[in-house]
């Protein structure tokens, strides 16, 4: 019949019904509400995924000077998901309040904790390694090996020009430190203390290795340098001048500033012949 809805006839309400033949539910008289149980089995997967034992605090200490407070769940030992902890101290009635404090990489920091690409040993460049091998077993010292291949003009561009390459091979433990230590000896020797730089991890939040870094390079006679000479990531100027991190301004102070200057700009991106 013109103008009836095509869902609204006889053959679909036959359907309908046969549908209902099969498959028996609760029902309105009308029809039109259904009351069923079950059929939930798909949210066990999303509870468990947010389901813990206990719940600890923490925080992020690495290539991190933030130091945010962080509740992290923890279920059979294992860091399931984290939030951000909200209860810092008032910052003071006058102004805003800190929290929450965190960053998206915090957010997402329990599974650079179980990922698999994470680095849980040493590694050394490969042709570096096979050079020092081969000219330890031939000279039966580390420091001399390390001197035969520094020293050598051929075998130096060799390992040089293979930086950035790739090609890093697992080391021990035991090699790592024996190259490191060889290196650092030979450089004394050669050269002089102060001719080693170091820097360590940040003081911040590991402070045991800041803190055995920054007395074995006084203790030889080297160089501190900031840490931000190893992360490449703020100029070192200010904390060299200052004495404070580059990141000690930071977001609340806006609340104290008196006139507020923001710039930025856009990520370049490849030029075609009509783009300007
Ligand atoms: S939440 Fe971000 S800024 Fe805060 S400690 Fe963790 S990584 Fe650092």
């Amino acid at each position: 019949m013109a103008g009836t809805p095509r869902t609204q006839g006889d053959a679909a309400q036959a359907l309908l019904d046969v549908g209902r033949f099969f498959t028996r539910w609760d029902e309105s008289d009308d029809k039109r509400a259904v009351f069923r149980e079950g059929g939930r089995a798909g949210d066990v997967f999303y509870r468990d995924r947010w389901s813990h034992d206990k719940i600890v605090r923490s925080t992020h200490g690495v290539n991190c000077t933030g130091s945010c407070s962080w509740k992290v769940y923890v279920k059979d030992g294992i860091i399931t998901w984290e939030t951000q902890e909200t209860d810092y101290p008032t910052a003071g009635p006058d102004r805003p309040e800190y929290e929450p404090r965190g960053c998206p990489r915090g957010a997402a920091f329990s599974w650079y904790t179980y990922s698999p690409t994470r680095v849980r040993h040493p590694y050394a460049r490969g042709v570096l390694v096979e050079m020092y091998r081969q000219a330890k077993a031939k000279l039966g010292d580390p420091v001399l090996a390390w001197a035969d291949v520094t020293g050598d003009p051929v075998r130096r561009r060799a390992y040089q020009q293979a930086r950035g390459k790739g090609g890093l091979v697992r080391v021990t433990w035991d090699e790592a430190i024996e190259i490191a230590a060889a290196a650092h000896v030979h450089t004394i020797k050669t050269y002089g203390p102060d001719r080693c730089a170091g820097f360590s991890p940040i003081p911040a939040m590991s402070q045991v290795s800041h803190c055995v870094g920054t007395r074995f390079i006084q203790l030889i006679g080297g160089v501190m340098t900031s840490f931000y000479d190893w992360y490449a990531d703020l100029p070192v100027a200010s904390p060299q001048v200052f004495g404070d991190q580059t990141d000690v301004p930071e977001s609340g102070d806006w609340w104290d500033a008196t006139y507020l200057m923001m710039w930025g700009s856009n990520v370049p991106v490849t030029r075609t012949p009509d783009a300007h």
